[in-house]
């Protein structure tokens, strides 16, 4: 499976991901700019840059933990921690399905009180039409 960055300049490949969780941790949410994100485990030697490597910034928001996005449109495409056998790959940049499916939420304490599933609000396919 393949998938870029907003502009496009980066792009990677993977082999097979291992599972997917909804994270809501708060070094996520300002990373990404939203409520949460879906994080995807990739082992090391499955995961291969395919072009823009030179573009990608990695910020370090731990010690040790290295998030890593395009410099130039600002999508963020995985996490890094050195001490792991996985990456955390951001499962929304992949151009087509992964087929797994997410099978948890963590780090619901640090969640934004507005982002409770809100179900009665009306849902439009694109953007709304007046
Ligand atoms: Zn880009
Ligand atoms: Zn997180």
């Amino acid at each position: 499976m393949q998938g870029s960055c907003l502009c496009g300049a980066v792009s990677y490949e993977v082999d097979e991901i291992i599972s997917i969780k909804f994270c809501h941790c708060r070094t996520c949410q300002l990373a990404q700019g939203a409520p949460y994100i879906a994080a995807g485990g990739v082992k090391r030697e499955h995961f291969r840059w395919l072009t823009g490597e030179s573009l990608v910034t990695r910020y370090e928001s731990s010690p040790g933990k290295h998030r890593c996005f395009c410099s130039r449109c600002g999508t963020p495409l995985l996490a890094d921690r050195a001490n792991l056998p996985h990456i955390a790959l951001r499962v929304v940049t992949l151009k087509e399905d992964p087929k797994l499916r997410p099978t948890e939420h963590i780090w619901l304490n640090d969640d934004c009180p507005w982002t409770l599933d809100s179900p009665d609000l009306p849902r439009h396919p694109a953007w709304p039409t007046v």
